[in-house]
């Protein structure tokens, strides 16, 4: 089966599969607000109406919280599962958007023409580049080259609750020979990527505790321990001088990137000055000894992202605080282990505390980072079949943030993810005026058709 036909079919019937997106958009599933709830079930069932227009069979299956939408269709060898959600942010404020979030339109701007509404690009776009060419596959040859289960959430946006569980409860349902995840982006708009690696996550939270109650500078200043110092003295031992975290054991189970990788990053011509140039930078911070992507993709880090304590008001107020608190945050790759790294960052904070001085630590979960088997022949099918149809040959690269789904699937389902978008930078997900570029949406489409096609010989 050629994919040529295919490919022309995605261009003519663009404008259909554009008022199809339009349709899906227009339902404000908002997953986090329990007024949406029935829109989000509306969304659900619109999926469901879709994929048996492909000659699916596919159900919204209820959960706790959001329905899932489970399609089938084809047989045989390979099986792949495709995930996206249907979900979206909520759209405050409101203000900020140039049009209604959920009455989308084609806006031309001068980067080309956008879709212009909640979810365009994050993820209802992503996920119906996938749908569009499925259908144009079928309507060319009849069938898809490869059987396909459709896996779509609609709690990714509320922290996925009912995602394990269900999981569990139909593992051999949806267990297949890879998945596709599309919720990420490209490398640039010449550039597309498939996502190999996902640094994990840590959380902590550190309270600090002295007096029983808030003194007086001037009757116990000099005398009593001030817990902000201390606090602030700590957070300053998390690193070194060459910006290495300090935490014992910290660095057990991070890996080299290999070569091949490194070569490829290298050849991306990553634009650092510009990169932190856009946020009113010009020096890279952390570990000096490693190439920017590197930091930001492939290795560990340590973040306070907040902290409290003491009077902050308009004023003065010469107060010791009886506490004080920080959020600190890990980013995590390899084999780090979130509970280990948890214990030695109770550890290191209990040997600074001096006299009278308690901590507390309410948070310390985490997930472990992801790190796809690139040596599969999918990865390198798919990446042909990408070069193919953008500019630019298509890059393996890192991610900063996490997609739990990729590794629960890889932890519940025994599966390997391939995670491929077609996202930009500048579509504003989970903000004001969010778009997704028409070319991404289209050439997108055309990308997975060639996919499944390479997927069918790999
Ligand atoms: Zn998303």
């Amino acid at each position: 089966m050629s994919v040529d036909p295919v490919l022309a079919r995605l261009d003519a019937d663009l404008p259909q599969a554009l008022d199809r997106l339009m349709a899906l958009l227009r339902i404000p599933s908002i997953s986090t607000d329990p007024a949406y709830a029935g829109d989000c079930a509306r969304a659900a069932d619109w999926l469901v109406e879709d994929l048996k227009g492909l000659g699916a069979t596919a159900e919204s299956r209820p959960t706790p919280g959001h329905p899932m939408v489970v399609g089938h269709i084809g047989e045989g060898r390979p099986h792949l599962l495709f995930y996206g959600h249907y979900d979206v942010q909520p759209v405050d404020p409101l203000t900020l958007w140039h049009r209604d979030p959920f009455d989308p339109a084609i806006e031309k701007t001068d980067r080309g023409e956008v879709i212009r509404a909640r979810g365009a690009s994050d993820d209802k776009g992503q996920l119906m580049t996938f749908v569009e060419a499925c259908r144009a596959w079928i309507a060319e040859h009849g069938e898809l080259p490869c059987r396909i289960t459709f896996f779509f959430e609609g709690e990714e946006e509320s922290g996925s609750p009912s995602l394990i569980p269900f999981l569990n409860a139909h593992a051999a349902e949806l267990k297949a020979d890879i998945a596709l995840i599309c919720d990420t982006g490209m490398y640039d708009r010449r550039t597309p990527s498939i996502t190999t690696q996902l640094r994990g996550m840590l959380r902590e939270e550190v309270v600090i505790r002295a007096a029983s109650r808030d003194l007086h500078s001037g009757f116990y200043g000099g005398l009593a321990a001030n817990p902000i110092q201390v606090l602030a003295r700590i957070l300053g031992t998390l690193h070194d001088e060459t910006g290495r975290v300090t935490l014992e054991g910290f660095y057990d189970g991070v890996p080299d990137t290999p070569q091949e990788v490194l070569e490829q990053w290298a050849g991306l011509g990553f634009d650092a000055a510009g990169f932190l140039g856009r946020v009113g930078l010009s020096h890279g911070a952390g570990e000096q000894d490693r190439t920017p992507l590197e930091r930001i993709w492939a290795r560990p880090t340590a973040e306070v992202n907040g902290i409290e304590g003491g009077y902050t008001g308009a004023g003065f107020k010469t107060v010791l605080p009886a506490e004080a608190r920080a959020k600190v945050s890990f980013r995590l790759v390899g084999t780090q282990d979130p509970e280990a790294i948890h214990r030695a960052f109770v550890a290191h904070v209990e040997r600074h505390l001096p006299p009278d001085v308690t901590a507390e630590f309410p948070l310390g979960d985490g997930a472990p980072a992801t790190r796809m088997d690139i040596s599969r022949p999918e990865f390198e099918a798919a990446r042909a079949a990408l070069s193919d149809e953008w500019p630019n040959p298509a890059v393996f690269v890192g991610a900063g943030g996490s997609i739990p789904v990729a590794g629960c699937f890889r932890e519940l389902l025994g599966m390997e993810s391939m995670l491929i978008g077609f996202a930009h930078d500048d579509d504003a997900i989970h903000s004001p005026n969010e778009k997704y570029d028409v070319t991404s949406f289209h050439k997108g489409a055309r990308s997975w058709a060639r996919i499944l096609g390479a997927l069918a010989r790999a």
